[in-house]
C-alpha cells in the first residue's frame, strides 16, 4: 500500500503514472481541502474532485480540473440572469457538489461524503480529505486584509501583491487529522508528497495534527514542484515567498526536512538542494508519469 499527499494538479499527473503500476486498491490519496469554498450554496472541493475523476476515468486532464467533455447549461443560464460563479462548474462536476452538500448536510463528514461519492463513481482507491474541519488558505494583501486563496488566484489570476499566508479553521479550533489519514499513513509500505504546491497543498495536509508524526515513522519521498527558482505551473513562487520561504526546490526542501527520506529534484534544475535524488519529473505525458512512478517506487524498502 502506498500513501500519496496530494493537490489537484501536479500530484494527480504523478498518480496517473503510478497507476500503471499499482493496482488502485493498493493506492490511498490523502488530499488538501484548504482550496475548498462554496459556490452558489455547493461544497466545492476541488481538488477531492480532481482526484476523484482522475480514478473514476473522467478527469478533464487538459486543464486537471472538471470532467472532460462536460456542457456547462447551468453555468450560462446562470450567467444569462447576470450571476458568474467565480469557477464555473461543469454540469456533471455540479451533480457531484450537488450530493456532496445533500450529503453533508444531512449529518455526513466530508470522510463519510467523499467515500459516498468515491463508491458511486466505482473507485477502488482510498481518497481521503486530509481533515473534516472546515479549513480555508488566505493570502494577506498589502493593506493586511486577507483574500480566499481561490478569489486570489482564480479571481484575480494571482495579480495581487502579497505578503503572507494564513490558514483558519472555520470554527477557529487546531486543524485535526481524520482518523482514516493517520491510519492510511501508519498502514502504507510508503508515503509519496507528489509535486505540489507547497503553500496551498502540501502545506495545509503537513499542518494537521498527527501528519508529520506519523510521517515521521514511514519511508517518505517527496517531489519539487520547482525546477530552479520556478514552479512548473502555478502562483507557487510568489506564494512560496510570501510564506517566508525561498521560491525554490531548496526552499521546498526546507518545508518538507523534517519528515522526508528522499527530497527528488529534477535533473535540470540548477538549485543545490543537500543529499537530494535527481530525476526527470516533467510529467508532460503519461508515460513520462509512469517513468517517474518506477523510478520513485524503486526507491521504496522491499
Ligand atoms: P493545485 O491544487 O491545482 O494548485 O495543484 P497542485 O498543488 O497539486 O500542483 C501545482 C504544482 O504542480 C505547481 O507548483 C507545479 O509546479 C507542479 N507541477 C505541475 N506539473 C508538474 C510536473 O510535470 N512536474 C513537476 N515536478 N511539477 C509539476
Amino acid at each position: 500500500m502506498i500513501t500519496v499527499l496530494s493537490g489537484g494538479t501536479g500530484t494527480p499527473k504523478l498518480i496517473r503514472g503510478l497507476r500503471q503500476i499499482l493496482r488502485d486498491n493498493e493506492i490511498s490519496v490523502i488530499v488538501n481541502t484548504a482550496e475548498d469554498i462554496h459556490i452558489s450554496g455547493h461544497y466545492v472541493s476541488p481538488d477531492i474532485d480532481t482526484v476523484t475523476y482522475l480514478f473514476s476515468g473522467y478527469l478533464n486532464t487538459d486543464t486537471w480540473w472538471g470532467v472532460r467533455g462536460d456542457s456547462f447549461e447551468t453555468y450560462h443560464a446562470m450567467e444569462k440572469l447576470g450571476y458568474k460563479e467565480i469557477l464555473p462548474l461543469g454540469d456533471k462536476d455540479r451533480a457531484t457538489n450537488i450530493a456532496r452538500t445533500a450529503y453533508l448536510n444531512s449529518g455526513l463528514t466530508l470522510t463519510e461524503a467523499t467515500k459516498k461519492i468515491t463508491d458511486g463513481y466505482g473507485i477502488f482507491a482510498k481518497i481521503l480529505p486530509m481533515s473534516n474541519q472546515g479549513v480555508t488558505t488566505y493570502v494577506v494583501c498589502e493593506d493586511g486584509s486577507l483574500m480566499h486563496y481561490q478569489e486570489y488566484w482564480v479571481g484575480k489570476r494571482g495579480n495581487v501583491p502579497i505578503k503572507g499566508i494564513v490558514r483558519k479553521t472555520s470554527d477557529d479550533s487546531p486543524l485535526t487529522a481524520t482518523p482514516e489519514v493517520i491510519s492510511a499513513i501508519e498502514e502504507s509500505d510508503g508515503v509519496i508528497i507528489g509535486p505540489s504546491n507547497p503553500v496551498t497543498s502540501i502545506g495545509p495536509i503537513l499542518e494537521c495534527d498527527g501528519v508529520r508524526e506519523a510521517l515521521k515513522n514511514k519511508f517518505c519521498v517527496a517531489v519539487s514542484p520547482f525546477i530552479g527558482n520556478r514552479p512548473v505551473s502555478g502562483p507557487a513562487a510568489a506564494l512560496m515567498k510570501a510564506w517566508g520561504y525561498e521560491s525554490t526546490s531548496y526552499g521546498t526542501w526546507q518545508v518538507y526536512k523534517d519528515v522526508v527520506d528522499m527530497f527528488i529534484q529534477d535533473t535540470s534544475d540548477t538549485i543545490e538542494v543537500p543529499k537530494a535524488n535527481r530525476l526527470d519529473t516533467m510529467m508532460t505525458n503519461e508515460k513520462k508519469a509512469e517513468s517517474l512512478a518506477w523510478d520513485i517506487l524503486s526507491f521504496f524498502p522491499r
